[in-house]
């Protein structure tokens, strides 16, 4: 029987459009671990929110639909699939109209507490995770092996999202996705519960200037110099 592998918690935090996401996927597959979305979370309640056309900042009806709701994930793909009671939404979770009341859904309390548990259960479950968002290294995953936090140009991230949508096929007015993100990165800092920030101790880095691949490059190097017993060998 295969030795059971060591806890692996790699946190990836930071601002809308730092390539969170697709760095996150990459590492996870160089690492050989699964990686959890958090964001894609907080977006199905989100989708919930407006399905139900409940008040995206009222605590009750939210829990109810988080109660009623199994928000998960298809595991047999990769990365992972954001689902609603088995069925896929990724692309509805990134619909405009999520996009503008997810800050307000995160910004719940009662969500954030609901959500994070969630987190630290998927966690539990699998042992070895790159898991992103925006409170992984700083209040979800505190104790975690590696903590890093991105950042980027405001310019470079507004570019970065607007090419995402463009290659998922959507209309795209670049002044609304940088009145989006705006939106969001303030709501995000400012709030009482799990705000965006560089968790202390976290690896900052600024990927403007970098590739994707340089960053992924970055971050598997600083994880199997931090951690390399708790690693598979890179191929
Ligand atoms: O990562 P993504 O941009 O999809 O996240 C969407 C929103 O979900 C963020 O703007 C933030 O409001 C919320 N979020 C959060 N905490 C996380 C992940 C996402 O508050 N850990």
């Amino acid at each position: 029987m295969a030795p059971h592998p060591k806890r692996l918690i790699v946190t990836i935090d930071g601002p809308a459009g730092t390539g969170k996401s697709a760095v996150s996927g990459l590492l996870a597959d160089r690492l050989g671990v699964q990686c959890l979305d958090t964001g894609a979370m907080y977006r199905s309640v989100a989708l919930l929110a407006i399905r139900a056309e409940a008040d995206p900042g009222d605590a009750e009806s939210l829990l109810r639909l988080i109660d009623r709701h199994d928000i998960g994930f298809d595991w047999t793909q990769r990365p992972p699939v954001a689902t609603i009671d088995g069925s896929p939404v990724e692309a509805s979770i990134r619909d405009a109209e999520v996009g503008r009341v997810v800050s307000i859904v995160a910004a719940v309390p009662a969500v954030r507490a609901a959500l994070v548990e969630a987190q630290r259960c998927i966690a539990a479950e699998r042992l070895q995770l790159v898991s992103e968002g925006r409170d992984q290294g700083s209040v979800v995953f505190p104790d975690a092996e590696v903590r890093f936090f991105l950042t980027a140009d405001p310019g470079v991230r507004v570019g970065r999202r607007v090419m995402q949508l463009q290659q998922a096929g959507r209309e795209v007015d670049p002044q609304a996705v940088r009145a989006e993100i705006d939106t969001r990165d303030a709501i995000d800092s400012s709030r009482s519960v799990g705000p965006l920030m560089c968790p202390e101790g976290a690896i900052e880095i600024d990927t403007s200037a970098l590739t994707l691949d340089e960053v992924v490059d970055r971050l598997e190097q600083e994880v199997r110099s931090t951690v390399a017993d708790r690693v598979r060998p890179s191929c």
